[in-house]
């Protein structure tokens, strides 16, 4: 499904973020992506989200070399991924609701199909019948899950999530772990960005390692 092929990534005027990343992701499998601070693990996903391109090399999507897009198609290849923050980004003025009915009033769905699918994805992040609460009025816990909400909302065939577990505890981790890994059995790619090594030694996935903007390892 995901292909990098010879990536490299350098930041006007910085130093290069990604140096020659070769990689597959199937459709259907569930990754990890780890490295220590600095190490290209958001670039890379921004890359795929196409909220960067890279300087050299193809990223494939499908098939598609996304990082060449024009930028009239890149809203269609976006929805192909739900993203997911650390910090949620999810809009404070808004409701539970409206934060999560956000890209499918975006993509132009009528009132009806955004309740039924908001619903639906409230539901499988267990967050029903808060609605109508603002974020700031959930737990930490609770406002991630209505971020993975918004993510999957979508129905998109691939989720990447950026240290999705960066302010939590180890048990709300494993609860957002456990959340990816339903979205994984159904067939959705997953690929999580984190530091925290505990976490993913619990879990049996493959790993990608970065180090300075290199893959040192790839196996698991
Ligand atoms: P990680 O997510 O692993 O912490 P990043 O992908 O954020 O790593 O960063 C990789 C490298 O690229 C770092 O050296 C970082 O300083 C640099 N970098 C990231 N974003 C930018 C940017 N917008 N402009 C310039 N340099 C950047
Ligand atoms: P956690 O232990 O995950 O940090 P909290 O103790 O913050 O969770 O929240 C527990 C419950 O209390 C959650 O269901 C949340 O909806 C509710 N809650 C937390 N803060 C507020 C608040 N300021 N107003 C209303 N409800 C709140």
């Amino acid at each position: 499904m995901l292909q990098f092929i010879n990536v490299s990534k350098r930041y006007p005027g910085g130093a290069d973020a990604l140096k020659n990343v070769n990689f597959e992701l199937e459709k259907g499998e569930m990754a990890f992506l780890t490295g220590h601070s600095g190490a290209g693990k958001s670039t890379l996903l921004k890359l795929i989200a196409i909220l960067e391109r890279s300087t050299q090399g193809q990223v494939m999507l499908d098939n598609q070399n996304i990082g060449r897009l024009s930028k009239r198609l890149v809203p269609y290849a976006r929805r192909k991924i739900g993203m997911i923050f650390q910090d949620h980004r999810l809009l404070h003025d808004r409701t539970v609701f409206d934060n999560v009915a956000l890209p499918l009033i975006i993509a132009g769905l009528d009132r009806h199909e955004i309740q039924r699918r908001v619903r639906a994805a409230l539901d499988k992040v267990n967050l029903l019948g808060k609605e109508k609460r603002y974020p700031i009025t959930l737990s930490g816990g609770e406002q991630q899950r209505i971020g993975i909400a918004r993510a999957v909302v979508n129905r998109p065939p691939m989720i990447l999530a950026d240290e999705p577990t960066g302010n939590l505890d180890p048990a709300l981790s494993e609860e957002i772990m456990q959340l990816f890994e339903q979205f994984n059995q159904v067939g959705v790619t997953v690929l999580v960005a984190t530091h925290d090594i505990a976490l993913i030694e619990r879990m049996n996935y493959r790993t990608l390692v970065l180090s300075q903007g290199e893959i040192v390892s790839n196996h698991g």
